[in-house]
């Protein structure tokens, strides 16, 4: 495990040459994106381990200029180590797909009153905009619908990896290459121990959504040990994440997965997947 800090900056276009100036009398030129040219001109970027000293140097000379430190915490697994837990979270690095258009059908029966936690699509989902390109897995921004090539789905049912469904999707104008996975198993609530930012905008009727990740340092996903047995290859947190005041369509739950679905992801040559462990306690 080995813990990184990655930074953004931007030090203007009128700030180039002493920027680079920085860079270099500081060791930085090898470790930093600089665009010293173009439309991006004064745009850095690095990520550095978090004890590297360069980093201390570097938001020093950001803040000596009077400007905020944009940074985010990068917690790394080595592939040994991610081996080794049962449960993991599954976190899809990509761009994300659009959100389902005008013509998506939901069902609010199950859902909060107030924040639409909970809210089911009717199938099939349908996307205004195919952005799936070779992809194999990808979720919807919002609500994190998951969108399986149909391939894949196909596979994920004949491994006979338990508690996802697969029901027809739309993805641009395409209907026939992909699927919507439905994750069946919620899980109870995560460990008062767990590490996230809890109901950060509060829902108070169902005080479930509005759950953050926290930027700046690590997350954790702790369960009571009671919670392991009923644990399935597919599951989703009881807690929402992200904002539900704009859409009034909840948030995301989390996706957590069993260490065999992981193997399996691993052995497909799934991409754009990043795993964290589950603790239990
Ligand atoms: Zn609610």
């Amino acid at each position: 495990m080995k813990d990184f800090i990655f930074i953004t900056h931007h030090f203007g276009k009128e700030g180039v040459p002493q920027a680079e100036k920085f860079l270099q009398e500081n060791d930085l030129t090898s470790v930093v994106n600089f665009e010293n040219d173009g439309i991006l001109a004064g745009y850095c970027s690095l990520r550095l381990p978090k004890d590297d000293i360069r980093l201390k140097i570097f938001i020093q000379e950001i803040e000596k200029n009077g400007k905020k430190v944009q940074a985010r915490f990068d917690r790394v697994y080595t592939p040994k180590e991610l081996n080794s837990f049962d449960y993991l979270v599954l976190i899809i690095r990509t761009a994300r797909l659009e959100n389902p258009g005008r013509n998506q059908k939901y069902d609010f029966s199950e859902a909060c009153s107030e924040c639409g936690a909970g809210v089911n699509l009717i199938p099939p989902l349908d996307l205004p905009l195919n952005s799936m390109g070779k992809k194999l897995v990808d979720c919807t921004a919002h609500n994190e619908w998951l969108v399986f090539r149909k391939e894949l789905a196909d596979k994920i049912i004949n491994a006979n990896l338990k508690d996802i469904s697969f029901y027809p999707a739309k993805v641009g104008k395409n209907e026939r290459d992909y699927l919507w996975g439905k994750i069946e198993n919620i899980l109870p609530k995560l460990h008062t121990t767990s590490e996230i930012i809890y109901n950060y905008t509060k829902c108070d009727t169902c005080m479930n959504s509005g759950n953050y990740d926290y930027y700046d340092r690590p997350n954790t996903h702790v369960y009571s040990l009671t919670t392991k047995s009923i644990m399935k290859d597919f599951n989703l947190t009881h807690e929402f994440f992200g904002d539900w005041k704009s859409s009034k369509l909840g948030g995301n739950r989390k996706i957590i997965i069993s260490q065999a679905t992981r193997q399996f992801l691993l052995k497909e040559k799934v991409k754009h997947l990043d795993y964290e462990p589950i603790e239990f306690t």
